[in-house]
């Protein structure tokens, strides 16, 4: 909260992956003049358009964290990523490295979904690597021998599960080309009708092609367009707002939320 008001922004979403366990914290941090949107990034798998599967990530905000159908995904989705994590832990240590899946998995909080990124900070710790993006890069890819995929949620169930809990929902990155495959328009198109509000525009990993692009589509649907800069602290490069959402298009997705204010 003091790094988003240092950095001038009048209003900041917490969206972090799936959780809202900061959203006390954060609204008790939260300066005057600063807004809240407290949310969270949904990991979801959807149809690629293509006859595939991809992984997507939704960013779902202003809901009501204790909805029912939401604590129930929640806790589904927290054991079935301790149980992956373990055996990726297990399969590096399988091959000498220096994780041991029971001390690591101990060392974890448990309130809070276990990802890579945690596994990444261990092995920054242990020396194997000397940053987050490099144990990435080499050794928890999509491609890399330890990976496992997640079972995440279907899109779909995630847009009719925020909506119950009276939020809205806006597609992250959704042409984030470098971070993996990504989908085809006509999933868009799809999601637009199934009730996504909007499309994140302005995101890092865009290119000025696929903003433009993306925005032209979002016009066509009459879906809101948001900027934001993924800001994830210390984990990775970008700064907090070097992504903007226009004050108007905030607008239209506060108005479509019916459950959480925006604190200030
Ligand atoms: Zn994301």
């Amino acid at each position: 909260m003091r790094v988003a008001a240092e950095a001038g922004l009048d209003v900041v979403a917490l969206t972090d992956h799936d959780t809202t366990a900061g959203w006390v914290e954060a609204a008790e941090a939260r300066p005057d003049g600063l807004r809240l949107v407290r949310g969270a990034e949904l990991s979801c798998e959807s149809p690629d358009g293509r006859g595939g599967r991809v992984s997507v990530h939704i960013l779902a905000y202003l809901f009501d964290p204790e909805h029912p159908a939401l604590l129930t995904e929640q806790t589904r989705l927290r054991g079935e990523r301790r149980e992956r994590l373990t055996t990726m832990v297990g399969r590096m240590a399988a091959d000498g490295y220096p994780v041991d899946p029971e001390t690591f998995m101990a060392g974890l909080p448990p309130e809070l979904p276990a990802g890579r990124p945690h596994l990444a900070r261990a092995l920054v710790e242990q020396g194997v690597v000397d940053s987050v993006n490099e144990a990435f890069a080499k050794l928890l890819n999509n491609s890399s021998r330890y990976y496992i995929p997640r079972a995440d949620t279907p899109v779909s169930v995630a847009l009719e599960m925020i909506a119950s809990a009276g939020g809205v929902c806006v597609f992250a990155h959704p042409f984030a080309r470098r971070r993996g495959r990504i989908v085809e328009p006509s999933v868009i198109i799809d999601l637009a009708v199934e009730g996504l509000a909007g499309v994140e525009v302005d995101h890092p990993d865009h290119a000025p092609e696929d903003r433009a692009a993306l925005r032209a589509l979002a016009a066509d649907l009459n879906l809101v367009t948001t900027g934001s800069s993924d800001y994830h602290g210390t984990n990775k490069t970008t700064p907090i707002a070097a992504e903007t959402t226009a004050p108007d298009m905030f607008d239209r997705l506060v108005a479509k939320a019916t459950a959480t204010p925006v604190l200030g």
